[in-house]
């Protein structure tokens, strides 16, 4: 009867609740590791100029070489690390590879690249800790501020206090440029980009995916696109995959796209020799 079945699922449930807590522990400590093995690697997802594919943009999202299970995306681990801390030091050392990599390309390749990195609500309400590393390693680095884009989503900043505002200010006074990630996706996006300054807005991709199919999403798009230029803000669309999504984006006057049907995130290399293509591209058509 459905009292059994009740007892059989508590003992499944207490099994499968250690099993987690343990596969939780092991996680902590290897991703502990993972810091010092310096398993953690980063990879460039070119962000394009719509009208003519080129890549003056793209985003760092970090990546972990496992020694037993490979190569593990952040949805994996990013959540662990922001709840023990471990967040902090990951961090750290993702801002300080950007920088390092940022003034490379832009000396040897594309003057004026600029590399986004994403950021978790710990960096802005943990007393000064990440802010004010990251403004001293730009000055020590002597990266230019504009070269960087801070992404913030709105899970940051819907529970935000006054101090989060102040850093943010902090950032942009300093000439590092802010964009507002996954927009469209939480409750309130319109009344943060009153309150938070925005250079950026990235239309999250589950919008961009729908567009085909629920024509409100269209819609609100192309709504998003227009406010957004009125505000003289910028816009990223992420997450593109087909023609049809480039082109339609593309006449609502979206300025930049993201996504596979542009390029998958890339190794260090791999991005490097998009690089070198693109310029080797441009200087041909100087000489034509
Ligand atoms: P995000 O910032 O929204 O990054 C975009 C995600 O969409 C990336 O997933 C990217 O690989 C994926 N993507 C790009 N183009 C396409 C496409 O055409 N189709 C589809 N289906 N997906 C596409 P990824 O790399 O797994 O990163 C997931 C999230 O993890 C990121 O979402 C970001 O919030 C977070 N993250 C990544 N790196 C870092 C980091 O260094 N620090 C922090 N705090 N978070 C990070
Ligand atoms: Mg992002
Ligand atoms: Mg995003
Ligand atoms: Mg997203």
């Amino acid at each position: 009867g459905a009292k059994s079945i009740g007892k059989n699922n508590y003992h499944y449930y207490t099994k499968s609740m250690r099993d987690a807590a343990l596969k939780r522990m092991t996680l902590i400590s290897d991703l502990r590791h993972a810091i010092e093995n310096e398993e953690l690697f980063i990879v460039y997802q070119p962000i394009v100029e719509m009208h003519n594919g080129y890549c003056t943009k793209a985003e760092a999202l970090i990546r972990w070489q496992h020694p037993v299970h490979g190569v593990i995306g952040p949805l994996e681990f990013i959540p662990v690390a922001e709840e023990t801390g471990l967040i902090i030091d990951i961090s750290n050392w993702v801002f300080s590879q950007v920088c390092r990599d940022v003034r490379h390309w832009r000396k040897t390749l594309c003057p004026t690249l600029q590399l986004s990195i994403n950021t978790s609500p710990i960096h802005y309400t943990d007393p000064d800790r990440c802010i004010t590393q990251w403004l001293d390693t730009l000055l020590e680095t002597r990266t230019p501020p504009q070269a960087i884009l801070l992404e913030i989503t709105e899970n940051l900043l819907m529970d935000a206090n006054q101090s989060v505002s102040t850093k943010l200010f902090q950032f942009r006074q300093a000439g590092v440029d802010i964009a507002l990630d996954d927009f469209g996706t939480g409750y309130s996006s319109i009344s943060y980009l009153k309150k938070y300054p925005t250079d950026i807005l990235k239309i999250d991709k589950s919008f961009v995916h729908s567009m085909s199919e629920v024509s409100n999403d269209k819609v609100l798009c192309e709504a998003i696109i227009v406010m957004a230029k009125k505000l003289g803000i910028k816009v990223v669309a992420e997450g593109i995959e087909t023609e049809e999504q480039r082109n339609i984006l593309q006449k609502m006057g979206c300025e930049y796209g993201q996504g596979y049907l542009f390029a998958k995130p890339l190794k260090y290399q791999d991005f490097d020799a998009l690089l070198k293509r693109q310029k080797q591209d441009e200087l041909a058509c100087l000489a034509h």
